[in-house]
């Protein structure tokens, strides 16, 4: 990679801890002088929000939180974060929830603390998403980075192995399509090989010891520096595919992100030889597919986009839909032929390694 390149670094304040969100909280709030709070936290996320929210005294709960964040759903919300005039959105939950606080802030410039509770690492970007009309849109505004991210991996305990691992897998899938976006320079490159060790690292852990706070720390860390190295890359041929498969046909996020992965790695690597050196050997491995393999096997990852509802007759508008969008400089050419190859493998869940050779 030339040493040419101009990169830009998101600021945003970081505080990690396990036990530590509320006090860290707390102290957030009393440092942005916030007087008037809305926390956003789903239904199943409100009891985790009210622990950590103890030291805060909310002007506003609000639990209308939806997938992929439909426009009504983020029209609502803004609705009520006017109506209680307030001044700063605290979301504890996954994406979804940090995906509707960031929703209310691109219009509202309302500051947001983001307490994430999976590893989708939304809290960490400038990207935001909403859906209307089966079509999610996303685009970057800086008003929708959160100011402070408050990490706590004890949040992270209750979150299920089948889904820790494929929200895990969407951290990595950061990292991976991080090497090859079209702004990917050394530094955001050097961020994705330290999220694949250590996601590497913690994973295989939690899914051993789901209660066990060392695995859920190097989790976390690892997806918060594969957030931070897809918001300064952007969205690579991985991201352009899983935002069709999400926003159209409705497939859930994490495990949509974790099935598609190795097949764009096997699709892509023989085309990026060092964005393949670089992920073997963060994963220590022989090649970038086998060290991704060999973590998925050990994680009985998600195998394939039939087992959540996709189909071998959606194949043909998926890649209508995603081709145009696929960026210029991906290191290997794509076309309606293989993208339907890549899909068509990913749907039936066949070894990726018949894609290298497309
Ligand atoms: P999610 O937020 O929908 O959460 C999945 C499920 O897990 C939900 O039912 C939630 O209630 C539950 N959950 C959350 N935390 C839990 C915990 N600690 N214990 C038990 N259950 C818990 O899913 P996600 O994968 O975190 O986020 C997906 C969304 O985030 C998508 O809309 C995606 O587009 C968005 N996203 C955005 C960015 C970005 O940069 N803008 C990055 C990644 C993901």
């Amino acid at each position: 990679m030339s040493l040419v390149f101009e990169h830009v670094t998101l600021g945003q304040r970081v505080l990690f801890g396990s036990g530590e969100a509320a006090g860290h909280l707390a102290k957030e709030v009393s440092r942005l002088g916030a007087e008037r709070v809305m926390v956003i936290a789903s239904e199943f996320e409100l009891p985790m929000a009210r622990r950590v929210a103890a030291g805060i005294d909310p002007v506003l709960w609000h639990t209308d939180v939806v997938m992929h964040v439909p426009v009504e759903v983020a029209e609502k919300a803004r609705a009520a974060a006017a109506e209680h005039k307030v001044d700063l959105l605290v979301s504890v939950g996954g994406g979804s929830t940090t995906g509707l606080a960031k929703a209310v802030a691109l219009e509202t410039g309302i500051p947001i603390v983001a307490v994430p509770t999976t590893y989708a690492g939304s809290e960490a970007t400038n990207v935001w998403g909403l859906t209307e009309a089966a079509r999610k849109t996303t685009g970057t505004d800086d008003r929708v980075l959160p100011v402070s991210v408050l990490y706590d991996a004890e949040l992270t305990v209750s979150l299920p192995v089948d889904m820790s691992v494929a929200s895990g897998l969407n951290g990595m899938a950061h990292c991976i399509d991080s090497l090859w976006a079209p702004r990917a320079d050394p530094i955001n490159a050097a961020l994705a090989a330290e999220g694949i060790r250590s996601l590497a690292a913690g994973l295989p852990q939690v899914a051993a010891d789901p209660a066990g706070l060392p695995g859920r720390e190097q989790a976390l860390y690892g997806c918060y520096l594969a957030a931070v190295a897809f918001a300064s890359a952007g969205s690579g041929i991985h991201h352009k595919i899983c935002h069709v498969l999400g926003g159209t046909f409705n497939l859930p996020h994490a495990q949509t992100h974790a099935t598609v992965l190795p097949y764009v790695l096997a699709f892509n690597a023989p085309a990026a030889p060092e964005a393949g050196k670089r992920i073997a050997a963060a994963f220590g491995a022989g090649t970038a597919l086998e060290g991704l393999q060999a973590l998925r096997e050990t994680l009985d990852a998600p195998r394939a986009l039939a087992d959540y509802g996709f189909t071998p007759g959606d194949i043909a508008d998926a890649v209508r839909i995603a081709l145009p969008a696929i960026p210029e400089s991906n290191p290997r050419k794509v076309t309606e032929a293989n993208l339907t190859a890549l899909l068509a493998a990913a749907t039936a869940g066949e070894d990726p390694k018949t894609l290298t050779d497309l």
